[in-house]
């Protein structure tokens, strides 16, 4: 008979994973395997401390060596699954070297990839991707010895590494597509807001950026042109525009999957038997009941460490066959030189936002609301706005938006008096 838990997939999903199972008092064995050649690591660092020699690969290490021993969790690196045979009882995964794992459960935490543009030139040395601490330390070889430096994506990581190389005295280019920046996950006055502070700090930014192809010589990339005809001059280009889920695996075994491996709030695929999570899932919108208004997103897919450490809690559970539903408010944070954002909550649906202090200071929040109710917070080095927005959204506390720009207060005491002075209907100002 088998036994113990595969999971599948090193890194930040996979660890908590294997470490939660452990925690509830799981004691059936454990084997992490992983194709990555490191042992579990962090990623949010490879696009801030690490490019800029503020941390090293041992120092982005979850766990040591003795820590998996101690809790007889078996850590394999080096090894890629590439196929899985699995029936109610259990299955077996086989990997690329022919090695063999038998399990009675099975997690996939596989996360995703760099979505790649297939343009010209895209072969040519110079031409990176950031995901891992290779494609990390490759890019930072190459920006050591660089002068013009151009990012083609004004997403987050993009951004980051742009802030990242511009203090090293490099020529930075930001080339996004969209008429702004980070237009996916944050509001037009948060855009408007990075887009004139990363221009301060010296990057330049080309917005509605249309790529045609990249240009070497001897094998090497020179420059980027783009539609306009206009060529930017660059030594390496480092492609930052989204992830695709890793669903291979989940794809092999017939589970469903859309845009991600579908998952439900216990985390569970659509075969009933095995879990998912962190990047790779497609998953109910985590967010408390308390604070879900009417008209927001139903599913999506959540790229962040918090969405990875908490949905394989919930994973673990599952496994073990303990009751659990994800429930939390999704949150995230993007630090660009001394820019610190912290996002809470999901505004997509937003009718309505609220400006809480002056972008002009570097020291603001956009506060968004949808029917009246607020349902998400961008707060740009202003921590204690975040604290309180999470903690609202976690309670179901509300915060009409007419009180919500006033900063002689923080915003948790406008919430307190907010709830002893409240109207039935919170009152709207404009949208
Ligand atoms: C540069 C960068 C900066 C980031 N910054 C932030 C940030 O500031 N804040 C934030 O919240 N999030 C950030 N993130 C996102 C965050 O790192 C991810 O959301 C998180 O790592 C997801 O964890 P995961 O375990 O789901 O997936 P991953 O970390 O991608 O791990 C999946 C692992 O599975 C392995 N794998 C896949 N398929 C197989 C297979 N068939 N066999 C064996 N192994 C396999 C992969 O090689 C990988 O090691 C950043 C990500 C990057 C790349």
């Amino acid at each position: 008979m088998r036994t113990g838990t595969l999971i599948i997939g090193a890194c930040q999903a996979g660890v908590q994973l294997a470490c939660s199972l452990r925690e509830l008092g799981d004691t059936d064995p454990i084997v992490l395997v992983g194709e990555e050649p490191h042992a579990p690591y962090q990623r949010p660092p490879l696009s801030k401390a690490f490019l800029k020699g503020e941390a090293t690969a041992d120092s982005l290490t979850f766990r040591t060596h003795e820590f998996y021993t101690e809790h007889n969790i078996e850590l394999v690196t080096r090894e890629r699954i590439v196929s899985i045979q699995r029936d109610a009882d259990g299955g077996e995964a086989t990997a690329e070297s022919g090695r063999r794992f038998e399990f009675a459960r099975l997690a996939l935490t596989t996360g995703a990839v760099p979505r790649q543009i297939p343009f010209e030139g895209s072969e040519l040395e110079g031409v990176s991707y950031l995901r891992s601490i290779t494609d990390a330390a490759l890019f930072e070889r190459r920006v050591h010895t660089a002068q013009n430096v151009v990012v083609v994506g004004g997403g987050f990581i993009g951004l980051e590494v742009a802030a990242g190389t511009c203090v090293v005295g490099k020529t930075v280019t930001v080339l996004e597509a969209a008429p702004r920046l980070v237009g996916r996950a944050v509001s037009e006055a948060t855009s408007a807001f990075y887009l004139a502070a990363h221009r301060r700090r010296g990057t330049r930014v080309v917005l509605n950026a249309q790529v045609s192809r990249f240009l070497g010589q001897h094998d090497r990339v020179t420059g980027v042109e783009l539609a306009s005809g206009d060529v930017i001059p660059a030594d390496v280009v480092l492609i930052g525009v989204g992830v695709i889920a890793r669903t291979e695996l989940a794809d092999q075994l017939g589970l469903a999957v859309d845009n991600g491996v579908v998952v439900d709030a216990s985390a569970l695929c659509s075969d009933g038997l095995t879990v998912a999570a962190g990047d790779c899932t497609n998953l109910p919108n985590p967010t408390p009941k308390s604070s879900a208004t009417p008209g927001g997103i139903e599913r999506l897919r959540l790229e962040s460490v918090q969405n990875a450490v908490e949905q394989a809690k919930v994973a673990a559970a599952t496994l073990l066959g303990l009751p659990a539903e994800y429930s939390t408010v999704p949150w995230f944070w993007s630090d660009q030189a001394d820019l610190k954002l912290q996002i809470a909550g999901l505004s997509g649906g937003h009718d309505q936002i609220v400006l809480r202090g002056d972008p002009e200071t570097e020291k603001f929040s956009v506060l968004y609301y949808r029917a009246g109710q607020l349902i998400a917070a961008d707060c740009v080095n202003r921590p204690l706005d975040f604290i309180a927005v999470r903690a609202m959204l976690h309670s179901g506390q509300q915060l009409p938006a007419d009180r919500a720009a006033d900063l002689s207060l923080p915003l948790k005491k406008l919430a307190a008096s907010a709830v002893e002075t409240a109207p039935a209907v919170p009152v709207l100002i404009g949208k």
